[in-house]
């Protein structure tokens, strides 16, 4: 979740040759699309102008598929066939719904066959959240096609920085579904860095405060000689404009004084007209709150921006507080940071811009507009990656870092880790491994994702075995497992016997991801217990070690027993009995000891054991055979 600016050699921008590039953020609330126009980025509106996309998809009776304005239209009277906030679906599974989500649609009962991924039911049967977020970009694609005139290039596509791989690869997967070809996935605060041309300056510390519609983000990045790197970020992924819509509503209701509850349509109409006004006081001092609730029965309340800022405080507080948390978990103080940018619509509220420039000291930037500074970031980015390299140099690329460390389980249940966690990608790293038995033919490899030290407390992402391998004693095999995370950040893994040339690979694609709580929470914990985990993986590591010694021990002396003498026998025995005592307890140094005893009292019977071998081998065989 970090960046890295590097240069790469751009080819020279040709203005025939150039290449269509669009940037793409799509949003829980809203989605839009951006390119660059004579070097300038700029968002491509619809026919009637508007540059925001709703992301809502329904599926209307007559087999239409609507997306956008028209589909939220119809959300009050068509609520289970209209998709909303899908977002929050994408690459999770029906376990990690929460309640008021899971109420909202029917989804198809989870089976063995679709690893418990999420399905909606529609009227045009079941969708999974990839075709729903499919139907929006296509949009966005058509759009972005019939204005510039033909067909796209490439498109970068935003996503959250706390996406885990699943999420990603599942708006991978939306954004091929929608014909796209996805030059990269870029973090949304990192595009809204780039947007401001941050990128450009020699160093410096940033907040990226993004409030959507149902989610808050926020990232402390630091530039230094021209590197990012993201020091932290913390969020709510249920707090956003759609509680500032409540808390109004919820007045208007009480002030009303209406006596039954709402049918969903009338709620729907309410938390529209709540939207409404809410937007209009970010210019006005009052507003009118207006619901037609059919029938000819309307109602109607004045708002001012006071009642409405005094209604709505205690949310502006709680991403404040997160806001404070989050530079506590980077070690700064608030006049550490140099400049604090605005994403999301809901940053528009004057109230939102106050708190911060009382927080921070100082102004936040808002030259851009906040909803779609994302979109414009991700066009810039787009354009480099297609080649067209903008003026006056070479194309800045800006790469990200994997948010939890990558490894394999090894014995004993300890995990190896090969790439640690904030390794910038893309980034391959290959590393040997050995087989643990004689004679062992294959192996099985089990890929994890996580801080901690013992297998059980990481994420398990994959399993995959190596087969084939020669038969040898245990120790001669050589395996080299190559791990790969590419640009997006995902995965695959590869294993290959090197005497033999056998190979195995798996991309690794985890049916359901690892929340930005979940990450947050692995990173705690793995803090928490560094030192307990020291002291476990030290026991695992000496237990096997040392039953590896016993293992080759027992092996060599019901072949070889003949080379030791009745008391060095016993004294061998006596020493291999001691440390398999050992091994039943817990002191791992107490093992580690007995093992070096043990291994040096045994060197004499290894040499001899070697010395038969060479003369058996040698025996009948002439000079030139064996030279
Ligand atoms: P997301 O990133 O979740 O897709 P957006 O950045 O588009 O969302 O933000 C959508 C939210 O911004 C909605 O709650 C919307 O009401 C709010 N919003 C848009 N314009 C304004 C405005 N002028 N004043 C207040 N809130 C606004
Ligand atoms: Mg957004």
């Amino acid at each position: 979740m970090g960046l890295l600016q590097i240069s790469e050699p751009g080819e020279s921008p040709d203005p025939h040759t150039r290449r269509l590039a669009v940037g793409i953020d799509l949003g829980t609330t809203n989605s839009l699309v951006a390119t660059l126009r004579n070097a300038i980025p700029e968002c491509l509106p619809d026919e009637a102008g508007r540059t925001m996309l709703p992301s809502a998809v329904r599926y209307a009776e007559d087999g239409a598929i609507e997306v956008g304005h028209a589909a939220l239209a119809r959300r009050g009277d068509d609520a289970l066939n209209t998709i909303t906030s899908v977002k929050r679906f994408m690459g999770r599974a029906m376990s990690d719904l929460r309640e008021e989500a899971a109420a909202r649609y029917q989804f198809a009962p989870p089976t063995e066959a679709n690893r418990g991924s999420i399905r909606i039911i529609t009227r045009h049967g079941e969708v999974t959240p990839i075709e729903v977020s499919a139907e929006i970009l296509r949009v966005l694609r058509e759009r972005a096609e019939a204005t510039l005139g033909g067909p796209l290039y490439g498109a970068v596509v935003t996503v959250p920085a706390y996406f885990d791989d699943a999420q990603r690869q599942a708006t991978k997967d939306a954004a091929r579904l929608a014909g796209l070809h996805v030059l990269r996935l870029l973090n949304e605060p990192t595009a809204a860095a780039v947007a401001y041309g941050l990128d450009q300056r020699s160093e410096g510390t940033f907040v990226i405060y993004d409030l959507g519609g149902g989610t808050f983000d926020v990232s402390v990045l630091r530039l230094t000689r021209g590197v990012f790197e993201v020091l932290a970020t913390a969020g709510d992924t249920h707090l956003g404009g759609d509680d500032f819509d409540q808390a109004l509503a919820r007045h208007a209701f009480a002030s009303w004084s209406l006596t039954r509850a709402l049918s969903p349509s009338g709620q729907a109409n309410l938390l529209a007209a709540a939207r409404v006004a809410k937007e209009a006081l970010s210019t006005d001092q009052t507003a009118t709150l207006q619901v037609n609730w059919g029938c000819g029965f309307d109602s109607a309340l004045e708002v001012s921006r006071e009642q409405f800022e005094a209604l709505t405080a205690p949310l502006v507080e709680r991403t404040l507080s997160l806001v404070r948390r989050t530079l506590r978990d980077a070690k700064l103080a608030v006049t550490d940071v140099d400049a604090v940018v605005l994403v999301g619509g809901a940053t528009r509220m004057p109230q939102v811009r106050r708190a911060l420039t009382g927080l921070f000291g100082r102004e936040p930037f808002s030259d851009l507009n906040p909803d779609e500074v994302v979109a414009l970031g991700a066009a810039i980015q787009a354009d480099q990656l297609a080649g067209n390299t903008r003026e006056g140099g070479a194309a800045h690329l800006l790469l990200d870092v994997i948010p939890l460390s990558l490894g394999l389980e090894t014995m004993g249940g300890l995990v190896e880790k090969i790439i640690p966690r904030n390794a910038t990608i893309p980034v391959a790293k290959a590393q040997e491994f050995t087989t643990f038995k004689d004679g062992q033919t294959a192996m099985s490899l089990h890929v994890v994702q996580g801080e901690r030290e013992r297998v059980e407390d990481c994420r398990s992402l994959a399993r995959f075995e190596l087969r084939g391998i020669p038969p040898m004693v245990a120790g001669a095999a050589r395996i080299r497992v190559t791990f790969q995370v590419d640009a997006d950040g995902l995965l695959s893994v590869s294993a290959v016997e090197t005497t033999r040339g056998v190979r195995a690979e798996i991309a690794v694609k985890p049916s359901y991801g690892l929340s930005e709580d979940e990450i947050v929470g692995m990173l705690k914990s793995a803090y928490a217990h560094a030192g307990e985990d020291m002291q476990a993986r030290a026991l695992a590591e000496a237990r096997v070690e040392a039953q590896s010694l016993l293992g080759a021990l027992e092996t060599a002396l019901a072949a070889d027993a003949e080379l030791l003498s009745a008391e060095e026998r016993s004294a061998l025995e006596e020493r291999m009995q001691h440390l398999a005592h050992l091994v039943e307890g817990d002191d791992h140094r107490a093992i580690a000891r007995a093992a070096e005893d043990l291994n040096r009292a045994s060197s004499e019977f290894a040499a001899r054991r070697m010395d038969r071998a060479v003369k058996r081998a040698l025996t009948g065989r002439t000079v030139n055979e064996v030279l």
